[in-house]
């Protein structure tokens, strides 16, 4: 190898030089990391406190910054240090102490009662959601305001105020730390403290020296109190607190100081100035989004997770208007043909007999048992009462996971109109029988060849009903098309549970092209210029070529409906920011209500959620405003929540990368969501010739 001697001298010179230009900055740097990583150590977990999220949170927060220039290289010393105005920036110990004693968690919304310096509002801006801060003396107010601004906190609040009256607006908190010696626990904080919240506060009869206190507020409006420790703070002046000594009271009217970077040029403020807000998921006008939609043959409507009510409202509101403004007469949704099958029945107010089947009570019960669901299908119900029966809309499902029920459906079926063939059925979905509790266990018997394969057994008895076609449609259309779409799904179902084990792609592009193939027999069978509203999950509904699926070779509904209608097809994506979900841990495990947690800092749903709104509705495909769409574009994190939520490995679990606009047509944003309410299963029992959810 040629070795340029000179050339390599000479870079090594540059570089040395270069790091000599660096080195002191990086020293100083070093140096007060190291000195931080000390004082975590020395003054805070060897007096033993435990909570990691505040020994990390003490780890990162930049000390230096909130205490005076001439006082940076003491920082981290054991000690509180004078900050002027007459007040201090607390010990780094007992800030750390107290933030443990909140015992806070990573959605809670704190209020902080004395911001001083700014430094404790970090500390617990590291920690939580949000945290409002105020503080009475202006000047204090202010430049603990920038230096948070400057050290990038954006979810800290500043106020000038009078803290011991709290901050209603903002009510209730999760924690309050009050960072300053009251007389008394002021009852205008316990008022604002949320149920199960709590408080800590220094209270006592002396200015000098107080007992530190937790204040829990119980369930049944009551209080529990604990003294923690015995401490000194400066007094807390104000209405509720110490009397306003002479020169240094502070009037005028509280104002709220930005520690927010000024939105006006940023990303969430263009997108804010691009789309239409609403407060709550009921208000939300749906007029020009409806316009946007114009007369697109197939709209499908995403969410973001399987278990958020304002999800399935919102996605209910739109599709009412669809079916009665735009002539839609099919709501096609991601669940088991057989169970929708039996919603069609009594939204159609139809004779027929539905398909055998015990309606949603296969995992994940709660995604179309719930309450939201009910309030639709009722409606609908209701509405299609005074129609004639071709004007009124039908409910389907496109999924393919009822592989048994509908093998149950088909030998219904043909018992009732052609006994010998459905003895013929009985023999050839035998091969399938013995894999009912766990039909992943046939699929890999079979492609072991420990089994043998039932492809050819499933395929024989579609093709032979497809050649009855003429014979059964006539004596009962709508029951022969449920009869050949369950035949049609146990061929592919069948299929699906052999190639799950060639891996994901296989199986979930079957699945997809299942359900487009599904939703095209749907729309054949109620005639040209047919109109759909698919709801299912944004994993299916939005553009898969749009995200990182495409590289690993995955489509979906989406992208096939786009592919098929073009411009026709319109999607519509969800997306939150924090909240509960109704999810379980586990395949086949119970539901629970779990929180969501804030979403990613690089993610999508951060730049939404920094519009500060509820609620917005965003054109993608409409917007004038290529740089939006531009910067919108550039692809970053989505979260999506299935069935299964693990917060724990929430970014490896829940997030994948797409690109938004490619994605959707319209996205719509619910800042802070909750679950849906499931219907018992109790409720299952019982009749379901009268109502679809058995009640
Ligand atoms: N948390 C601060 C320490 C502040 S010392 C830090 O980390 O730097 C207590 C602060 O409480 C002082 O700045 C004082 O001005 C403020 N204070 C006292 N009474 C108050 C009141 N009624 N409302 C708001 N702030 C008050």
């Amino acid at each position: 190898m040629h070795w340029n001697t000179e050339k390599h001298s000479f870079q090594v010179i540059f570089q040395a030089v270069n790091i000599l230009l660096q080195i002191e900055q990086v020293v100083y740097m070093a140096d007060f990391a190291r000195l931080r990583q000390r004082m975590v150590a020395e003054q805070i977990s060897a007096r033993g406190v435990r909570d990691e999220r505040v020994l990390s949170s003490m780890q990162k927060v930049q000390r230096e910054r909130f205490v005076p220039e001439e006082m940076r290289e003491i920082a981290y010393d054991d000690m509180p240090l004078p900050i002027g105005s007459g007040q201090t920036i607390s010990q780094p110990y007992i800030v750390a102490y107290m933030a443990e004693a909140l015992a806070l968690r990573g959605d809670d919304k704190v209020l902080e009662i004395g911001a001083g310096s700014g430094y404790a509002a970090a500390v617990l801006a590291e920690i939580v959601a949000e945290v409002y801060t105020i503080e009475r003396i202006s000047e204090l107010a202010e430049s603990a305001a920038a230096k948070l601004r400057e050290a990038g906190y954006e979810n800290v609040h500043v106020l000038n105020a009078d803290g011991t009256r709290g901050w209603a607006e903002q009510a209730p908190f999760d924690a309050i730390l009050v960072s300053a010696g009251a007389p008394i626990v002021p009852d205008s904080l316990k008022d604002q403290l949320a149920i199960g919240g709590r408080m800590v506060i220094p209270v006592g009869v002396n200015q000098r020296a107080q007992e530190l206190l937790l204040i829990t507020r119980r369930a049944d409006g009551k209080f529990d109190c604990e003294d923690l420790a015995d401490v000194r703070f400066v007094p807390l002046i104000g209405e509720h607190g110490w009397e306003v000594d002479g020169d240094s009271v502070e009037a005028g009217v509280p104002r709220v100081i930005q520690t927010r970077p000024s939105v006006s040029q940023t990303l969430p403020s263009l997108i804010l100035r691009n789309s239409e807000s609403f407060e709550s998921p009921d208000d939300a006008q749906l007029q020009s989004l409806l316009q946007r939609i114009g007369d697109s043959r197939v709209v499908l409507i995403g969410e973001a997770s399987h278990g958020t009510s304002e999800f399935y409202r919102i996605r209910a509101a739109i599709t009412r208007r669809l079916i009665e403004d735009k002539g839609f007469r099919i709501v096609a949704a991601e669940a088991d043909w057989p169970d929708a099958s039996r919603i069609d029945h009594y939204v159609r107010h139809r004779d027929t007999t539905p398909s055998e089947w015990v309606a949603f009570a296969r995992f994940p019960t709660w995604m179309w048992r719930n309450t939201d669901v009910r309030e639709f299908v009722d409606w609908l119900h209701e509405h299609n009462t005074s129609l004639e029966m071709a004007d009124r809309t039908g409910f389907y499902g496109l999924d393919l996971y009822s592989l048994y029920n509908s093998v149950r459906a088909v030998i219904d079926f043909l018992d009732d109109v052609d006994p010998a063939l459905a003895a013929i059925a009985r023999w050839r979905y035998g091969c399938l029988s013995p894999w009912e509790a766990d039909p992943a266990a046939y699929g890999y018997a079979a492609l072991t060849g420990a089994y043998r394969n039932c492809e050819q057994d499933v395929a024989q008895m579609l093709t032979e009903l497809y050649r009855k076609r003429q014979e059964y449609s006539h004596k009962d259309g709508s029951r022969f098309l449920d009869a050949s779409q369950n035949a049609a799904l146990v061929a592919n179902a069948e299929r699906y549970y052999r190639i799950m084990y060639y891996g994901s792609r296989a199986s979930w592009n079957l699945r997809d092209t299942h359900m487009f193939e599904t939703l095209k027999r749907v729309m054949e069978e109620h005639g040209a210029g047919s109109k759909a509203v698919v709801w299912a999950h944004n994993s299916h509904i939005g553009d898969a070529s749009a995200t990182e699926m495409s590289a690993r070779g995955e489509y979906n509904i989406g992208q096939l409906c786009r592919e098929a209608f073009a411009d026709g097809a319109y999607r519509i994506g969800f997306g939150t920011d924090h909240g509960t979900v109704a999810a379980a841990s586990d395949w086949d495990g119970p539901m629970e209500i779990k929180a969501v947690h804030p979403a990613h800092a690089q993610s999508y749903e951060r730049l939404f959620h920094r519009t500060l709104q509820s609620g917005l509705i965003l054109p993608l495909r409409h917007n004038q405003n290529l740089e939006l769409i531009g910067e919108l574009g550039q692809p970053r994190l989505e979260r999506a929540i299935g069935v299964i939520y693990r917060p724990e490995t929430e970014l490896a679990s829940h997030y994948f990368e797409a690109s938004l606009p490619r994605q959707f047509d319209e996205y719509i944003w619910v800042d802070e969501s909750t679950a849906v309410t499931p219907l018992t299963t109790g409720e299952l029992t019982g009749v379901p010739d009268t109502y679809p959810f058995g009640v």
